[in-house]
């Protein structure tokens, strides 16, 4: 088949990819919240006469196209947004105070419906199936996970799996990704320092937390500079620091928040191990307690397998061109697509969305991130190409 052909088509639909892109970006929904997105993609796989199941991780689901035998390829969106208030000046910025889809995972699932309606006007085509996965809470939670333990995996079983993430570091027209470790494993950190409060005039009869608190900060740094392999990738990195009300008294305790990151599980673990012996005894050593936890999901590292890579490569040539797929370096950002590679070879690869005419040069998580969505029949086709090419390989 002409994939040439696969391009035209997908901008042929850019207005309806990107109205509902649109939509998605005016009514952001956080994690296991996305209530009105997944009411809006089963709409859509109706009208597109796509077979699907809801309420798989609670908002989470599975459209499923082709004649429902192996082999069989998974392509996967996101659908939640982030607590951020928008700032971006486009006339149909978030209408929900503090949410926004900063994350571009409105264009995540406007792109994979894409693919859903290109893949169904080409059915004939599929030898096999290709499962559309609508995944909840990709944010921190874990929705990725979930989704794997409910099954989207199996029957028919899953041989390959793709994703893309939208990146304003890339120009559009590129893709980038690379095999083996692309992401980070990556968790959350809480540490709690408990002291004794007191007048702020006599310290010597309080157990001053905020000063205990600011060592324990400074001293981690020294875990990543002074600990680990100069030739090996770790983060620790503070970014909350909560305690006290009033300029004349100690605080009885402090909170401490923050991420921890390596390129392995097993890297991640030693740096949790760290943080937890060096803060207690830190603690310790100026009379306090240290309460130290990892809450939340720990992300594993996301593993490129190089055959899947090979796939999306030469489906991103197809698509954008020669010379326009890079090979990338790995960064420390973490995704739960890990869980999906943790079980099934797959790929997970960035799509260029930066447009410095359009201001689209904020990184995601910005309050001001925007998008050149003129990439994003270039993702649907994209998601098409490494379907169809991949099920020509496994059968
Ligand atoms: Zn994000
Ligand atoms: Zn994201």
């Amino acid at each position: 088949m002409d994939k040439q052909q696969i391009v035209e088509q997908a901008k042929a639909i850019q207005p309806w990819i990107v109205g509902l892109r649109r939509q998605l970006h005016q009514h952001p929904e956080l994690m296991y919240e996305e209530f009105e997105t997944s009411k809006l993609v089963q709409s859509t796989l109706d009208e597109l006469g796509i077979e699907y199941q809801k309420d798989i991780a609670v908002t989470g689901v599975l459209g499923t196209v082709g004649n429902g035998n192996g082999p069989c390829v998974a392509l996967r969106a996101d659908m939640d947004a982030l607590p951020i208030h928008e700032q971006a000046d486009v006339e149909f910025r978030s209408q929900v105070d503090g949410k926004m889809h900063a994350c571009g995972h409105d264009c995540h699932t406007a792109m994979l419906l894409g693919a859903a309606r290109l893949l169904k006007e080409n059915e004939d085509l599929i030898q096999g199936t290709v499962k559309l996965i609508f995944q909840p809470a990709e944010e921190g939670g874990a929705g990725g996970e979930k989704m794997s333990n409910e099954g989207v995996l199996e029957n028919p079983a899953v041989q390959r799996i793709f994703g893309l993430h939208v990146s304003a570091e890339l120009p559009t027209g590129m893709l980038a990704a690379r095999a083996g470790t692309l992401l980070a494993a990556a968790g959350s950190l809480r540490i709690v320092v408990h002291g004794k409060g007191g007048h702020a005039a006599m310290p010597h009869l309080a157990i001053d937390p905020v000063t205990t608190a600011a060592k324990i900060v400074v001293e981690l740094q020294t875990i990543i500079s002074r600990e680990l392999d100069p030739l090996e990738s770790g983060v620790i990195s503070v970014t909350m620091m909560h305690g006290g009300e009033a300029y004349n008294v100690i605080p009885p305790s402090m909170e401490v928040q923050g991420t921890v990151r390596s390129l392995t599980m097993d890297g991640l673990k030693h740096l949790q191990s760290r943080v937890q012996e060096i803060a207690t005894a830190i603690a310790s050593a100026n009379g306090c307690q240290a309460e130290v936890s990892f809450p939340g999901n720990d992300y594993p590292p996301t593993l490129n397998d190089e055959v899947c890579w090979e796939a999306g490569k030469t489906a991103g040539e197809e698509v954008l061109g020669e010379g326009k797929v890079l090979e990338m370096s790995p960064v420390m950002g973490g995704e739960d697509f890990a869980f999906y590679t943790q079980r099934v070879p797959g790929c997970f690869a960035f799509l260029g969305i930066g447009n410095p005419d359009i201001d689209a040069t904020y990184s995601v998580h910005h309050p001001m991130f925007k998008v050149d969505e003129d990439a994003l029949p270039f993702g649907s086709a994209i998601h098409v190409n490494c379907a169809l090419n991949s099920l020509d390989d496994l059968s």
